[in-house]
């Protein structure tokens, strides 16, 4: 039997279920979970902002050992320590073929369903089948995952700080290197410190941004964005951030300026329109929070925008992420010290604690517990 955390229900707490998860079939592997961070998007579909099917095992971003191998697996064998991504990638489809890995529309499919890749199940509650989101499931002992979706580091690496790098690290670094492109010395503003909001700000360190903006309701979270390579903070309830960016870049000569790139890691309309407004005119404006189905922008000025703003809005999903180019990139950096990972824990919890990770994150202090196998 395996210990699990299953959504069993909009708005309901999630319950600790013996579940049964089968062996790896063809191109899959059977992961002994080491430490899953508790995600921002687990939240979400507990609360029934992301829409999903229950009984559905959350948790997607985990490190563990490699328990058992399918047939036609070779990349990784038992006993590898690996990360999880939660975007398995096929290579074969029209987005893989083209590059955008992370876009994979066989993986997107198995996310929407909870699923593996071939549509069908591993976990079973008795003779219920239980669902894993999204193709990771990592709020549990075992998971069965497609064996693309695992990239194998090094044995030395601590599992507690890596797993963080499948979902925050990957999001939030990858959507300031790979999807903005930050050059050196570009300014740069982040709306949201929470998990991935840091990691944004500290991609935009890491890419020799200039100065570096972090915008937040919460002193606590600010105080840690300066620790992630903030240069300055702004506190959004004090006032209008969209003029303090503009104050902090100084104007043109056609009026205010504001920020080479802006970046909005909240996921709503009103942070959104912020993220537009404080973006330069010619600058690129990336949405990385993930909003609400229902919620919609109805105060956008397309004349001021695209056509004198001449401004690139971008949406970012994944961080534009190759996963085997990317964590091996982001091991590299944790090693030399450039990465910080070990101050983006607050909390180290037992599986059964995952409820009270989800207050934690509700009140808005955490940055992330991360569960402990
Ligand atoms: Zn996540
Ligand atoms: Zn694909």
């Amino acid at each position: 039997m395996t210990k699990a955390a299953v959504f069993t229900g909009m708005g309901k707490d999630l319950e600790i279920w013996d579940v049964e998860v089968a062996s790896p079939k063809q191109n899959e592997i059977k992961v002994k979970l080491a430490a899953s961070g508790v995600c921002h998007s687990d939240l979400s579909v507990a609360n029934g902002t992301l829409p999903m099917m229950p009984p559905m095992v959350l948790g997607h971003e985990g490190a563990g050992v490699v328990e058992e191998i399918g047939p036609g697996v070779s990349h990784v064998k038992p006993g590898d320590h690996v990360v999880i991504s939660w975007v398995p990638q096929c290579g074969t489809c029209y987005c893989c073929v083209r590059g955008q890995v992370e876009l994979c529309e066989v993986g997107m499919a198995s996310q929407m369903t909870g699923g593996l890749l071939d549509g069908t199940r591993r976990i079973k509650k008795d003779q219920m089948e239980v669902g894993q989101f999204p193709s990771s499931g990592t709020f549990s002992e075992y998971a069965v995952i497609p064996d693309l979706s695992v990239v194998k580091i090094d044995q030395d690496l601590p599992m507690d700080k890596m797993c963080l790098v499948g979902c925050a690290v990957l999001t939030g670094v990858g959507s300031a290197l790979n999807t903005a492109d930050i050059e050196p010395g570009a300014s740069v503003a982040v709306i949201g410190c929470g998990g991935v909001g840091l990691n944004v700000i500290q991609g935009a360190r890491i890419a020799g941004a200039g100065n570096i903006i972090a915008i937040d309701m919460v002193d606590s979270k600010l105080k840690l964005a300066e620790q992630f390579g903030a240069t300055h903070t702004v506190n959004a309830k004090e006032g209008d951030p969209v003029a303090a960016v503009q104050t902090i870049t100084g104007p043109g000569a056609l009026g205010p300026r504001g920020v080479d790139y802006a970046f909005e890691v909240v996921g709503a309309s009103a942070t959104i329109e912020q993220a537009i407004n404080m973006t330069r005119r010619g600058g690129t404006a990336v949405m990385v929070g993930v909003s609400r189905m229902d919620d919609v922008i109805s105060n956008f000025s397309p004349f001021m925008h695209l056509f004198m703003g001449v401004k690139t809005i971008k949406g970012s999903f994944y961080g534009s992420a190759n996963i085997h180019r990317d964590i091996p990139r982001y091991a590299d950096l944790y090693r030399k010290g450039t990465l910080m990972l070990d101050e983006l824990v607050s909390k180290t919890i037992d599986l059964a604690d995952v409820n009270q990770a989800f207050e934690d994150m509700k009140g808005g202090e955490v940055a992330r517990s991360v569960i402990t196998y």
